[in-house]
């Protein structure tokens, strides 16, 4: 029936609805490439706007995509950075269909409607500020990812001061556990085997309809066929007695969590009104390996040269990292983002302090990562393989192993780690 391109930018949970949207359109017997060539009939964008370097990288597709379709061509955009742009913006740029951050269940009956009949630009964005209807997007089996990125949550109303997310995603919303159940179980029987809970606050799950993500884990892991289950990032502030002894309790759960700190001065936290300290989030890791295993990996988000970071604020960021035991650490240079609080801040710091700093937290994320992962030299390790003989451990540190088969889950012994890969031996 054709050839559909599709790009996904940004998270975890754009990547789910870009596997929904591909889903559909496979199912509908269309071909889907993630590569851009001239054979190609349509294509969905699923955007982001988290940065506006990522608002440039958007517009930029945008305008090759519409160059490489021609006049003919049908072009589709959704998700965040589309939520914000205007009508008038989308036509200029050459879209025909414009979805935001909700609206993506009609994308692909859009693009096949308007494939098969008259062209002209429709808006299909419901208005976020009032809609608290969960967005169904279920997936059959991932079509682009041998894992499944499993969306149950959406919106968040926390407003760091940084983040313009809450004002593109609209309020908190959760997926109703039933459909999660069914979904889970349908991905399983596909041949899934590792499923990973994503959301835009996922911490607060179910708070609206009466239930909570603890209380999620309790249901999935009665799931007996269910060999890995993983979190996506988790705010540290959610990470309670609760959950933890869930997660404890869940046999699938790999022993990973990603809980961004963002900066581990007191102050900072509190003008990106994060809602901890740096004390309570080394705390919190403290007993998280307690209660969930001494080795599990916590990873973070650093964000540096926040406004007002002074250089001992910044001194005490470094201290926080190596006191929370990180293993990968995601370093990224703060850049203010029209339409937030911070963006409006006046104590806005150099750049070139943040590129030097920036350096400093990177390099002290790398030694980090070597010294946990270090532990497991010499281990043996569980590595659900990907492609091309690499995947990741249970830990979620990426592993090569040479000579074994794709989406297979093999027992392994870890040589070395070098450059954030375990080069592994297989045992099977
Ligand atoms: S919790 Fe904070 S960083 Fe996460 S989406 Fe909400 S506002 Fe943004």
């Amino acid at each position: 029936m054709g050839l559909i391109y599709i790009h996904v930018f940004g998270c975890r949970t754009s990547l789910c609805e870009g596997e929904f949207i591909a889903g559909e359109l496979e199912a509908s017997g269309f071909e889907v490439t993630e590569t851009l060539n001239s054979d190609i009939r349509a294509a969905v964008i699923v955007t982001c706007s988290v940065t506006q370097e990522a608002d440039r990288k958007c517009r930029q597709l945008v305008r090759r995509v519409r160059k490489t379709l021609g006049d003919d061509g049908i072009l589709a955009v959704c998700g965040c950075w589309s939520q914000g742009i205007t009508p008038e913006a989308a036509c200029e740029l050459g879209i025909d269909i414009l979805a935001g951050s909700k609206g993506k269940r009609s994308v692909p009956s859009a693009v096949i409607q308007m494939l098969s009949g008259k062209r002209s630009f429709i808006d299909i964005r419901p208005d976020i500020r009032v809609e608290t209807e969960w967005e169904e997007l279920p997936m059959i089996s991932p079509v682009m990812h041998s894992r499944a990125f499993v969306k149950i949550q959406d919106g968040c109303n926390h407003f760091c001061t940084y983040c313009i997310i809450p004002y593109l995603r609209g309020k908190p919303v959760s997926r109703p556990p039933e459909n999660i159940i069914n979904e889970v179980q349908r991905l399983i029987d596909n041949g899934t085997k590792e499923i990973i809970f994503t959301g835009i606050h996922l911490g607060i799950y179910g708070r609206e309809i009466g239930t909570s993500l603890a209380e999620l884990i309790r249901r999935v892991s009665g799931i007996k066929e269910l060999k890995r289950l993983r979190l996506g990032s988790l705010e540290p502030f959610c990470l309670d007695e609760n959950l933890m002894n869930a997660l404890a309790e869940c046999e699938a759960f790999c022993h990973h969590l990603h809980l961004p700190l963002q900066s581990g001065d007191d102050e900072v936290l509190a003008s990106m009104r994060r809602g901890y300290t740096g004390r309570k989030f080394v705390e919190l890791c403290g007993t998280a390996r307690s209660r969930i295993s001494a080795d599990l990996h916590i990873s973070s988000d650093i964000l540096v040269g926040f406004p007002g970071e002074s250089s001992a604020a910044f001194q005490r960021t470094l201290d926080v990292m190596e006191a929370s035991g990180f293993g990968r650490v995601h370093v990224f240079p703060y850049s203010a983002r029209n339409g937030t609080i911070a963006a409006a801040m006046s104590n806005q710091i150099p750049d070139a302090v943040k590129t030097s700093r920036t350096s400093e937290a990177i390099s002290l994320g790398r030694k980090l990562f070597s010294d946990y992962a270090g532990r497991f030299i010499g281990r043996e390790v569980e590595i659900l393989t990907e492609r091309n003989g690499r995947g990741h451990t249970r830990h979620y540190i990426e592993a090569e192993c040479e000579g074994i088969s794709d989406n297979e889950i093999v027992k392994a012994e870890v040589i070395n780690f070098d450059d954030g890969n375990f080069e592994c031996l297989d045992r099977n």
